[in-house]
């Protein structure tokens, strides 16, 4: 049985080297798969890991009929999806989909909140529909506890206001932990009143 795996993991914990990894190895076994991602956030057609340093070909997806047709002309026996949290409740259904209805093994690689600490649509989607979900862990950059959320820096200072997804910003997202994020925040607002 085929089925839909959602490996979620915080900024900066080597999602896109673990798929490039994985991807790289069914190359050589010789099994025949896809890579995919949502066009949301960027244009081009790589999936890069700056820990590697490699780039992989993918294709950039738009829509759900996008995502459906990738499956059923390519065939694969399995779909590797980046930066999965940027696709919609329709394309994760449509993920369910291939896995059901062709037979297509679906690993997909993604955040689980966003920068405010929330669920990201498709993330949410993964939640309720993946047949498993695992953990890709990564450390807070301020202390030992686990990074469990991404926090936006602007000019290196945090924010926590502003659009989900800023296209071509010039921010940038560290991973931290709970604590250290709510210390931020609080640091951040005290200053605002100043
Ligand atoms: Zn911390």
């Amino acid at each position: 049985m085929a089925k839909l795996v959602f490996y979620y993991g915080s900024m900066n914990s080597s999602k896109t080297a673990q798929l490039i990894m994985t991807a790289y190895n069914f190359n050589q076994q010789g099994k025949k798969f896809e890579i995919v991602k949502s066009a949301e956030d960027t244009r081009d057609n790589k999936v890069k890991s700056r820990a590697l340093n490699i780039e992989m070909g993918c294709a950039p997806i738009n829509n759900p009929d996008d995502l459906y047709r990738v499956a059923t002309t390519k065939s694969p026996d399995w779909l590797f999806v980046d930066e999965v949290q940027f696709m919609n409740t329709e394309m994760i259904d449509t993920l369910s989909k291939i896995v059901d209805e062709l037979g297509v093994n679906v690993i997909a690689y993604g955040l689980m909140t966003d920068f405010r600490g929330q669920l990201f649509e498709g993330s949410k989607r993964l939640v309720e529909s993946a047949d498993s979900i695992r953990e890709i862990k990564n450390q807070c950059i301020y202390c030992q506890n686990k990074a469990i959320r991404n926090m936006r820096l602007l000019n290196d200072m945090p924010v926590f206001e502003g659009e989900i997804i800023q296209p071509g910003g010039n921010e940038a997202y560290v991973s931290v932990c709970r604590s250290c994020y709510n210390k931020c925040k609080k640091d951040t607002e005290i200053r605002k009143r100043e």
